[in-house]
């Protein structure tokens, strides 16, 4: 008899977007004359910039030529993508990163989501509360977080992002072997300081732990004094792993490009206490389990790196900073206390009740779709994330209907 994981028994039934999408699937359905404004999920609705589209035609054009046509590339990236990475990402902010640090794949939730798998089974996490799923999750099936008593799994030390400390989590005073860190953060769009970056740096070192820090929406970061990449921080390299995605910079949410930085300074323990590389262990992993990004979509990516790339992507993220403003500024002025949103694409309202309710009131008297924040933890309960991924028209339209059902 074929068994299960029974690990997979212990999640929550259903994933907080497909809660969501069934709701507004139901409410669309009975009301097919009103048209729903989704401000929910974190996806783009931009298109790619030029600089990208003139790239994929290109590459695809070599695809169609013998002496320039492409078979399985390296598994961890092309050369020219994680030399620009390092050249363009983290050489201007004095951070050292090798090319060979820079593991290219399809994407951060892949990559968030499979490398715990290089640790043991019984090390110790510690995951912001709330969230992105992925953390809390992924680890519930391999087996590492114990059985989920009122919401919360017993193996899990929470961390806490509450108003009382303004969203941004204190130390634990246990220690911890795996923490998971993300900024900004998705939900609530909050940034960590130097400082408090550098207080995880410390604590990771002090408990010989490893960070995985999460810096998908790194470039919605406009506040000079907040650091784009934990390797700002001294010491992190020890330390720390980062993931970065080219989804939320350059609109690749369906154009599937990642990447994530494993120092080579990086160790981790075995059970007889022998020492190993980290970046070892995710090479042997990473080029056992997958194939590499396809080759047009990496040159898509790395046209970013253009002067002209830069400008068109910072025009879009400023442009979503345009709606996370005019969002930020709709709430507040219906008397709603909210952070994110201005290093951040996300805008995390205190609705100061039950988020679900909030939600379906949202929905059927506004048609707009937000995300209830319980859906990211116990701390998201009484909030809800608006995004800012959504047209200007469909942002002012929604922050219009906002009002007239608030006010
Ligand atoms: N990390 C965070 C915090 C996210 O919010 C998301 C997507 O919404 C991802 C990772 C996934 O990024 P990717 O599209 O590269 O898989």
């Amino acid at each position: 008899m074929i068994r299960i994981n029974d690990n997979y028994t212990k999640l929550k039934t259903s994933y907080l977007f497909s809660d969501i999408a069934k709701r507004v699937s139901a409410y669309v359905a009975a009301n097919p004359a009103k048209p729903v404004i989704r401000l929910g999920i974190g996806d783009v609705t931009e298109p790619l910039p030029q600089v990208c589209i003139d790239a994929l035609h290109a590459a695809t054009d070599e695809m169609a030529q013998r002496a320039t046509f492409k078979g399985y590339g390296p598994e961890q990236g092309y050369a020219f993508l994680r030399e620009a990475v390092v050249q363009h990402e983290f050489a201007p902010r004095g951070c050292h990163v090798a090319p060979d640090e820079v593991f290219v794949s399809d994407g951060s939730k892949c990559d968030c989501g499979n490398l715990q798998e290089i640790f043991a089974d019984d090390i110790r996490l510690a995951i912001p509360d709330p969230v992105y799923p992925v953390y809390v999750d992924t680890n519930v099936m391999a087996g590492r977080t114990g059985a989920n008593i009122d919401g919360r799994y017993a193996g899990v030390t929470y961390l806490d992002s509450t108003p009382a400390n303004g969203y941004v989590p204190a130390i634990p005073s246990t220690p911890a072997d795996l923490i998971y860190l993300c900024f900004p953060n998705n939900p609530t769009g909050a940034v960590a300081t130097k400082a408090q970056l550098a207080a995880w740096v410390a604590y990771a070192k002090a408990n010989r732990a490893i960070i995985l820090f999460d810096a998908a929406y790194e470039a919605y970061i406009r506040d000079p004094a907040i650091p784009h990449s934990i390797y700002e921080i001294e010491g992190a390299r020890d330390v720390a792993i980062e993931f970065r995605s080219y989804s939320k910079i350059a609109g690749f949410t369906g154009t599937r490009c990642a990447y994530t930085i494993v120092p080579k300074a990086l160790k981790a323990w075995d059970a007889a206490g022998h020492e190993h590389s980290v970046h070892d262990l995710w090479n042997r992993r990473h080029t056992t389990k997958f194939n590499g990004v396809a080759y047009p979509i990496q040159r898509a990516a790395v046209a970013i790196y253009s002067d002209e790339g830069k400008a068109q992507t910072r025009a879009l993220t400023d442009f979503y900073l345009g709606n996370a403003a005019r969002i930020r500024a709709a709430v507040t002025s219906l008397g709603f206390s909210c952070i994110g949103g201005d290093n951040a694409p996300y805008i995390w309202v205190k609705v100061g009740r039950d988020s679900w309710e909030f939600f379906d009131l949202l929905l059927n008297n506004a048609q707009v779709v937000c995300t209830p924040g319980a859906g990211f933890g116990r701390c998201g309960e009484g909030h809800v994330r608006i995004s800012a991924f959504n047209s200007r028209d469909n942002v002012e339209q929604a922050l219009a209907r906002i009002a007239a059902v608030l006010q």
